[in-house]
């Protein structure tokens, strides 16, 4: 039987990273990202039987196209090109267009740079992504995957802002959502894990990584989640504050600060690095937290607090709960972040599985938790975006 290779395809505006992706399992046969596109020292890195190598992009412009053009000949090196059946692009914005994954033609290329007055680094860095695809590959199917789709399902009561209508009439602000295909793919894991049926779930989805987000799903479908009109709401992040009293804004601006200064402040120097003030990184916060860093502990207590907030208003959406599921590099890795976010939701009569906790790290999922009270476990499932991006690409062949 033939293989059914899918290329992964997450264009960013000075970044893409890609991977093969063997559809029938999620196995990532090659990882590799391009990076410092549009500098001088642009360059494409790959990993293949554990072994890496980078290369610069000797060119001086145009650096999306020329590393899928290298990616071209790297297929073909690695004798990948045979089993190739499709390309698949994880694109950030599908605004109220797309509920789901579609094949792309001219029309949805068309559409998605339409989106990117919602989505203005992101939506215009994929269509490029897509553009270069179909030059390189133009025999193969591309496919569009968003990051918004999954949440689509959202009541209007859940996405609409409490602000004059007309904002969203006019300009479409509402609650989107992002990290939809990791939600999707950790409930469905978990649902095949508790051996439920999916369209009988019941979840609150917790995904935490550099960016992180956390969702209400009822019977397998997205009902609430904390990012909103940008990825910058809700939970605090590495380096983005999540929700604040918007008044704050008016106030900086008050003070003399700019708007691009607010902005970046609150995007790129807020989250663990701004509490902190020492690093965006979950890691290097556990670390000097046990060196005894004030600042490394606020950060870590701010972050835990505010997610175990979010857990419990997402118990409002649901009439029950089968499951709280970990994922994302802080949600799958950190033992310490988990077991104090459970302490949290003691009064929700959570206590930590502490063997359990110990062992579902480092890429294994499991339970870590559990709650008689009401009848639901906390697991950890590590995420697969690429895996969904392939698995739904191939089944629109
Ligand atoms: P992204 O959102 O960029 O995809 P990831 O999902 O990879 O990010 O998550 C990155 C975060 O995961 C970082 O804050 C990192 O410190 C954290 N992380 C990774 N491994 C561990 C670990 N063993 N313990 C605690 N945090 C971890």
């Amino acid at each position: 039987m033939s293989n059914s290779y899918v290329l992964v395809i997450n264009s960013g505006s000075s970044s893409l990273k890609f991977a093969v992706i063997d559809s029938k399992n999620g196995e990532a046969l090659v990882t590799g990202l391009g990076e410092c596109f549009g500098l001088p020292e642009a360059v494409l890195g790959w990993k293949y039987q554990g072994k890496k190598t980078e290369e610069a992009i000797a060119a001086p412009d145009n650096h999306h196209q020329h590393a899928i053009n290298r990616i071209v000949g790297l297929m073909e090196s690695l004798g990948f090109t045979k089993d190739l059946v499709a390309v698949g692009h994880r694109i950030v914005h599908g605004g109220e267009k797309f509920t789901s994954t579609v094949r792309i033609n001219d029309e949805v290329l068309t559409e998605i740079e339409n989106l990117s007055d919602l989505a203005p680094l992101h939506n215009p860095a994929g269509a490029k992504g897509i553009r270069a695809a179909m030059q390189a590959f133009p025999s193969l199917p591309q496919f569009a995957v968003f990051d918004t789709a999954f949440h689509q399902t959202m009541p209007q009561k859940a996405f609409t802002g409490a602000i004059a209508h007309e904002l969203y009439e006019k300009y479409g602000i509402r609650r989107y959502g992002f990290h939809g295909t990791s939600h999707y793919f950790v409930s469905r894991e978990a649902a095949k894990m508790l051996n439920k049926s999916i369209d009988e779930s019941n979840f609150i989805t917790v995904h935490l990584g550099n960016g992180a987000s956390v969702c209400a799903i009822r019977d397998g479908k997205s009902v609430d989640t904390s990012m909103g009109f940008t990825p910058l709401a809700g939970l605090m992040m590495g380096t983005r504050s999540g929700d604040l009293d918007p008044g704050i804004i008016e106030f900086l601006l008050k003070k003399g600060w700019t708007q691009e200064e607010v902005f970046n402040t609150l995007n790129k120097k807020s989250g663990f690095l701004g509490v902190s003030g020492l690093t965006s990184d979950a890691r290097g916060i556990l670390e000097a937290m046990e060196s005894g860093h004030a600042g490394a502990k606020l950060a870590f207590e701010v972050f835990t607090y505010r997610v175990a907030k979010y857990i419990g208003s997402y118990l409002i959406p649901l009439d029950s709960l089968d499951a709280i599921i970990f994922t994302g590099g802080i949600g799958e890795n950190s033992l310490d972040i988990r077991r104090e976010i459970l302490t949290n939701l003691k009064l929700l009569g959570f206590v930590e599985d502490v063997e359990g906790n110990e062992a579902a790290r480092f890429g294994n999922a499991g339970i870590i938790g559990k709650s008689e009270l009401l009848n639901a476990v906390a697991m950890v499932i590590p995420t697969n975006e690429e895996f969904v991006i392939a698995q739904q690409s191939v089944a629109l062949l």
